[in-house]
């Protein structure tokens, strides 16, 4: 692939590219379109990039189809060669990469170097997984035949992420996409569309072949999803993003029966039982709510706290969040940076006066910052009453709303009264306990005595409308193949 565009030296050190990639070169939009991008701590734009039309998407299609069976017939061993390098690229450039995330998406730099290294690691991890995707043969129950089972690339997948973890959310795709044989067309959320490129640009690098990656910003992602969706040749959609989107994908799919992976919303309860030890627990919710300042779909949304530890675990937690820093991320010192935009401030501002007119009390921050930029201060609500907005929606910010429970059933029944079921934190000294607890929650992970489920080698995934199906792990690889039997005597 070539690796000449437009690009942008947001990054001292780190040229990016600010075109689409489509069959290995870096084109302008089909009408010359651009749009901006803007860093959250200034809320001023940092550069454009090229805004993807319809056609567009129809030529990444086009491209995609073209590369499809080389690609499929690449050795796997080649594949995963592939991934490795890109791996190895990306940590290389690990701080650069991180200091480009700030720019767009506003996260602090541990954050953002924490992001790079997790999403590294989806194409070490697919890498390893390519060579070993297996197939299955049973004998016929009659005994009469044998009964064989393939694994085989499911076709050209559309992915489409979002903003808040520009790399990971790219690479938990590509990485399973490619070890499988796919080949892909990303359309990054527009909030961040450079992280994406730059991944783009170290997939060139490594040697993916030209169209086997395309990389589609757009500001009009409805109509592109939608004429990618109806091509008949598009056999995938793997989305990350809110149920809302999610929801409306799932129907545009439908008409061609494609098959969808489905990452959505969450709206994570963090239940700390009365044996608890408070340090591990307070430890685990400043992680569980706070990384990448709150705006995480495993964020720590509802705190169900044990009445009789529920004063201190909420005095120890107040005292930790006011003494994070809040600036921008490019000062190496910042624990939180800014939200992603100004709807994302107005709409934490609104879920606090909520939560505090329906009679919860402020134990830390509760203001946004009287600043450029988009920042709100890490804050704690105590006495957080049932009804209140806060504990139904995302919150997806740093507030951190505490409501006390009297027995570990209450807990139960609280933390599952949701339509979301991503994640849940479950905090015990007494492991039978907290595993009891953790077969009862409804949702697709649980960390338990921990505050970060996040790992390559892991299924992630939600139930009920959290999403469909998985990503990492050996599942997160299935879901770009499709089984092929093949009923056969010898
Ligand atoms: P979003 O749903 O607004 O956007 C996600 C992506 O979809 C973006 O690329 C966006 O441009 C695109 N999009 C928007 N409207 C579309 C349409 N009509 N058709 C096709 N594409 C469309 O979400 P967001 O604000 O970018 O991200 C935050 C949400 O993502 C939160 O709800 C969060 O919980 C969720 N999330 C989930 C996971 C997970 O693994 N479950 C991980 C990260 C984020």
């Amino acid at each position: 692939m070539t690796v000449q565009s437009t690009s942008l030296d947001v990054v001292d050190g780190l040229s990016v590219p600010s075109d689409l990639l489509i069959g290995g070169d870096w084109t302008a939009a089909g009408d010359g379109g651009r749009f901006e991008v803007i860093d959250p701590a200034t809320a001023q734009p940092i550069g454009s990039v090229a805004n993807g039309t319809v056609e567009d998407g129809l030529r990444c299609v086009d491209a995609a189809d073209a590369a499809a069976a080389g690609w499929a017939t690449t050795a796997p061993r080649q594949r995963s060669r592939v991934l490795t390098r890109a791996f190895e690229l990306m940590s290389e450039r690990e701080e650069l990469l991180a200091e480009l995330i700030v720019r767009e998406n506003g996260k602090s730099f541990p954050d953002a170097l924490g992001e790079v290294r997790y999403a590294a690691e989806f194409f070490r991890w697919y890498a390893e997984e390519a060579v070993r995707i297996t197939g299955e043969i049973r004998t016929a129950p009659a005994g009469t035949n044998r009964i064989m089972v393939v694994r085989q690339p499911i076709g050209i997948a559309l992915l489409i992420t979002p903003w808040n973890f520009p790399a990971a959310m790219a690479t938990r795709k590509i990485g399973p996409a490619l070890a499988a044989g796919c080949t892909v067309i990303l359309k990054p959320a527009s909030e961040t569309p450079l992280t994406a490129l730059a991944v783009g640009a170290i997939l060139a690098e490594a040697g993916v072949p030209a169209g086997v990656v395309n990389i589609l910003p757009s500001r009009r992602s409805g109509e592109v999803a939608r004429a990618v969706l109806r091509d008949s040749r598009v056999r995938k959609l793997s989305f990350t993003g809110s149920t809302e989107v999610g929801r409306a994908l799932l129907h545009e799919a439908a008409d061609q029966v494609i098959s969808c992976s489905m990452e959505l919303g969450g709206n994570a309860p963090f239940i700390v039982l009365d044996d608890a030890d408070l340090d591990v627990a307070v430890e685990g919710a400043m992680v569980a709510k706070m990384r990448n300042g709150g705006e995480a779909c495993t964020a720590a949304n509802r705190l169900y706290v044990h009445r009789s530890i529920a004063a201190e675990f909420a005095e120890r937690l107040a005292a930790a969040m006011a003494g994070l820093s809040v600036g921008p991320g490019s000062d190496r010192g910042t624990d939180v940076g800014p939200l992603v935009n100004q709807a994302a401030v107005d709409k934490v501002t609104e879920l606090v006066a909520d939560a505090r007119d329906r009679g919860a009390a402020v134990a830390t921050g509760g203001y946004a910052l009287d600043q450029p930029g988009y920042f709100y201060a890490p804050t704690v609500l105590t006495g957080v009453t049932p009804g209140s907005q806060i504990l139904a929606e995302e919150i997806f910010g740093p507030v951190a709303p505490v409501v006390v429970f009297d027995t570990d059933e209450e807990a139960v029944t609280l933390a599952n009264a949701t339509e979301y079921g991503l994640v849940a934190y479950v905090f015990s000294r007494d492991l039978a306990r907290g595993l009891r607890v953790s077969e009862a929650l409804e949702s697709g992970m649980v960390g338990l005595n921990r505050g970060v489920v996040s790992d390559p080698a892991a299924p992630f995934g939600g139930v009920k409308q959290s999403g469909l199906g998985r990503e990492g792990g050996h599942e997160g690889l299935l879901e770009y193949t499709e089984s092929k039997y093949i009923a056969t005597n010898w």
